[in-house]
C-alpha cells in the first residue's frame, strides 16, 4: 500500500468531510477509481456511497461527472458538497440558460471538481460536444440500476449513458447501486458497457436497524407508544399505509393525539406533493403517512422509525423502504403490522393483473413476504439469506424473533400427521390440499384420488385452516418440508422430514401466532442493546442541549435555503453533547466536521454550547 497516498486520502477525508476513517471498502474503491479503471459498487443505502467518487474527485485535476436520475436531491447533495468546502454544481432542467451558461464557463476555466447531471442532458449532441472540451477525469453513474428494465426503478433516460465508456476513454466508469440482484447487476455492466470492471459487493446488512414485525390488532395504540418513545419522539418517520384514504384517516388520527403529521399520496398536485416532501426534510413536519410513492428522492439520514401500516408486496420493496431508516446509522426503528385482512386484500389486487406470467410473479413475491411475517427466524437472517448472503449469526439481538422469542408447544403429534399426509400423497399437493385433508374435508378432489381415506384424513380438526398454514411454515423452516416449484408449488417432504417420520423423536415448534399472547411495553420496538445505550446515552448527553443544537441547526439551515442535514448530521450533534467542543480544534474532532463547517458554523454551535456549560 502506498503510504503517501494512503495519508493524503486521510487528510482529505478529516479537512473537507470531517471523518478520521473510512467505511467499510471505501478506501478500496476510492484507489481503484484512481486507477482509471472501471467499477461497480454494490452497497446498502447509508453504507457510504458517495464519498466513493467524491474524494477521488478531490485528488486530481479536473472533473468528475456525476449521473443521477434524482434532480429532486442534486440541489441538497451540491449544497452539501460546497458547506463541505468543495466546488461543485449541477445542470438540469430546473436551471436558466444564462445559470448553465455560467457553470459552463467555470468548467472550462477547470474551477469546478464534481458536476452533477441528469441523464437526458446527454442526449444532446451540442452537450456532449461541449463535454469533449473539457478535462473529465471520472464518470459515476448513481442509483446504476436505473438502466434495468429488471431493477424496481427503471429510467429510459439512464439508456443514454450507453455511449459515455466509448466517448471518455480515458475516464474510469464507477456505477453505484443499492439493489444487488445478479440480473440487475449484469445490466449494468452490459448496458453501461463496463470494461474489466472490479465489483465491490458490501454487506447488506443494517446493523442500526431494528425490525419489529408484530399482528395488527393494536396497531394504533402500538403506534402511538413506539412514537412517544425516546428514539423517535419529535423525530421523522415515515408511516406506509395502503390507500390514499389510510393515509389521510391515519394522518388525522395522529394529529389528534397531538403529532404533526401530514399525508403524502398519488392524489395530491404535483406542487402539494412537493411541500408536504420540503416540510419533512426540513425537519417541519416530522410525520409522513404515505402510499409507496414516497420516498424514493429522499435522503434525509435521520429518519428514525419506518412504518409499514399495511403488509408490503414483496421483501425487496420492504428491505428498500425499510432502508430509509437511519441512513446516518443512528439506531433506527421499522416495524410493520401484519394481519390476515391485509393478505387477502393484497391478493385481491393481483387478482386483477391481467398477465399471467406477471400475476404468477407477483404472488410469488406476496407468498415470500408473509413467509417472513410469519416465520420465526431472526428477521435479519431472513433479509439476508433472501439476498443470497450468508448469515452465521442465529439471533442479531435487535429484532422482534430475537427479543423476543416465540413459545414453543409440543407438536409431535400434529407435526406426524402434516408429514404424513404429504408422504401418503406422493408430495404431489400444495398447501391448501394438505390442510383440506387434515381437516378432513370431502371435497370433490380428496373423494376422486380417494384421500378421505387416508389415516391422517381429519387428524388436523382441533386446529384452524390459518393454524394447520403456520405449522406447515415452520415444518418448512425446520427443512422438514421444503415447496417444490412445478407449475403449481407443491409441498414435498425432505430427507430429514423423512427421517423424522421413521424415528421417535419429540417436535417442539414455535406458539402458534392465534395463540400466543402479543407483549407490549413501554419501550416496544427497542432491543436490550439499543434500550442499553439508551441509559447510557441520557447519563452522556442532555437532551435539552440537543434540542437546543437542533434550533440553532435548523435557523441555519434556513437561513441559508438548505435541509438542515446539510449543516450537520445528528451523529455530529450528539458528538458534540459528548465532547462539548470550546475550542477549533476540538470542533474540528467531531466526526462530520471539516474546516469548511468549521468556519461557517463553528463559532454559532460553540456558542450555544458555551452558554449550556456556563448555565450547567
Ligand atoms: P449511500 O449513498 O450509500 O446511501 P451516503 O453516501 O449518503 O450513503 O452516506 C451515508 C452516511 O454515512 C452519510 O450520513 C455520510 O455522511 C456518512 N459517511 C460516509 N462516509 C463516512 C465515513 N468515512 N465515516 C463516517 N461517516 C461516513
Ligand atoms: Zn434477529
Amino acid at each position: 500500500m502506498d503510504d503517501k497516498q494512503r495519508v493524503r486520502l486521510l487528510s482529505l477525508l478529516k479537512t473537507h468531510f470531517g471523518f478520521d476513517r473510512f467505511l467499510p471498502l471505501q478506501e478500496e474503491i476510492v484507489r481503484h477509481v484512481l486507477t482509471d479503471r472501471d467499477a461497480l459498487v454494490l452497497m446498502p443505502t447509508g453504507g457510504g456511497k458517495s464519498l466513493c467518487y467524491q474524494l477521488p474527485a478531490l485528488v486530481r485535476e479536473g472533473v468528475m461527472l456525476v449521473v443521477s436520475p434524482l434532480i429532486a436531491l442534486m440541489k441538497d447533495q451540491v449544497d452539501g458538497l460546497k458547506a463541505n468546502g468543495i466546488a461543485a454544481e449541477l445542470i438540469n432542467s430546473t436551471l436558466s440558460n444564462s445559470r448553465i451558461a455560467d457553470i459552463k464557463a467555470s468548467l472550462q476555466r477547470g474551477d469546478i471538481k464534481i458536476l452533477y447531471l441528469a441523464p437526458e442532458r446527454l442526449a444532446s449532441e451540442g452537450f456532449m460536444e461541449f463535454l469533449r472540451g473539457i478535462n473529465i477525469n471520472g464518470i459515476a453513474v448513481d442509483e446504476a440500476h436505473c438502466i434495468s428494465q429488471w431493477g424496481h426503478d427503471f429510467r429510459p433516460d439512464y439508456l443514454n449513458l450507453k455511449d459515455l465508456r466509448d466517448e471518455f476513454p480515458d475516464a474510469g466508469v464507477i456505477a453505484l447501486t443499492a439493489t444487488a440482484t445478479l440480473r440487475v447487476r449484469k445490466d449494468i455492466i452490459d448496458h453501461l458497457r463496463l470494461k474489466d470492471a472490479r465489483i465491490f459487493l458490501s454487506s447488506f446488512d443494517r446493523p442500526n436497524l431494528h425490525y419489529d414485525i408484530r399482528p395488527k390488532d393494536k396497531a394504533f395504540s402500538d403506534l402511538i407508544t413506539v412514537l412517544h418513545s425516546p428514539q423517535c419522539k419529535d423525530r421523522s418517520a415515515i408511516i406506509y399505509c395502503f390507500s390514499r384514504k389510510d393515509t389521510e384517516t391515519l394522518a388525522e388520527d395522529l394529529c389528534q393525539k397531538g403529532f404533526k403529521t401530514e399525508a403524502y399520496h398519488a392524489g395530491l398536485n404535483t406542487k402539494e406533493r412537493h411541500d408536504v416532501q420540503e416540510r419533512f426534510i426540513r425537519d417541519e413536519t416530522p410525520i409522513i403517512t404515505a402510499t409507496i410513492a414516497f420516498g424514493m428522492g429522499i435522503d434525509k439520514p435521520d429518519i428514525r422509525l419506518v412504518v409499514h401500516y399495511a403488509l408490503p408486496r414483496s421483501v425487496e420493496g420492504y428491505y428498500q423502504e425499510t432502508g430509509r431508516a437511519g441512513r446516518d446509522g443512528l439506531p433506527s426503528i421499522c416495524m410493520l403490522f401484519y394481519s390476515y385482512a391485509d393478505k387477502f386484500k393484497q391478493e385481491y389486487f393481483i387478482d386483477q393483473i391481467a398477465d399471467e406470467a406477471e400475476r404468477k410473479r407477483a404472488r410469488d413475491k406476496l407468498e415470500t413476504m408473509i413467509a417472513f411475517c410469519g416465520g420465526n427466524i431472526c428477521r435479519r437472517k431472513f433479509l439476508l439469506q433472501y439476498f443470497g448472503e450468508k448469515c452465521e449469526k442465529d439471533n442479531c439481538a435487535s429484532c422482534d424473533r430475537c427479543v423476543r422469542p416465540k413459545e414453543t408447544f409440543d407438536a409431535t403429534v400434529i407435526g406426524r400427521e402434516v408429514l404424513e399426509s404429504v408422504r401418503s400423497t406422493g408430495s404431489r399437493f400444495g398447501v391448501q390440499y394438505i390442510v383440506d385433508i387434515l381437516r378432513g374435508s370431502t371435497n370433490e378432489r380428496i373423494c376422486r384420488f380417494g384421500h378421505d381415506a387416508l389415516p391422517s384424513h381429519g387428524q388436523g380438526r382441533g386446529f384452524d385452516a390459518l393454524q394447520l398454514k403456520e405449522i406447515i411454515g415452520s415444518l418448512m423452516e425446520k427443512g422438514f418440508l421444503s415447496r417444490a416449484q412445478g407449475e403449481y408449488p407443491v409441498l414435498e417432504l425432505t430427507a430429514e422430514g423423512n427421517n423424522f417420520l421413521n424415528g421417535h423423536a419429540e417436535l417442539m415448534l414455535p406458539q402458534l401466532r392465534t395463540a400466543a399472547k402479543l407483549v407490549v411495553d413501554d419501550q416496544a420496538g427497542l432491543s436490550t442493546s439499543h434500550r442499553a445505550s439508551l441509559r447510557e446515552g441520557e447519563a452522556l448527553w442532555d437532551q435539552r442541549l440537543f434540542e437546543e443544537l437542533r434550533v440553532l441547526r435548523k435557523q441555519l439551515a434556513d437561513s441559508r435555503g438548505v435541509p438542515p442535514f446539510v449543516i450537520f448530521s445528528d451523529v455530529s450533534l450528539r458528538e458534540m453533547l459528548v465532547s462539548l467542543p470550546q475550542t477549533d480544534e476540538d470542533f474540528l474532532a467531531v466526526k462530520g466536521v471539516g474546516e469548511q463547517k468549521l468556519k461557517w458554523f463553528g463559532p454559532a454551535f460553540m456558542g450555544v454550547i458555551g452558554s449550556y456549560i456556563s448555565r450547567r
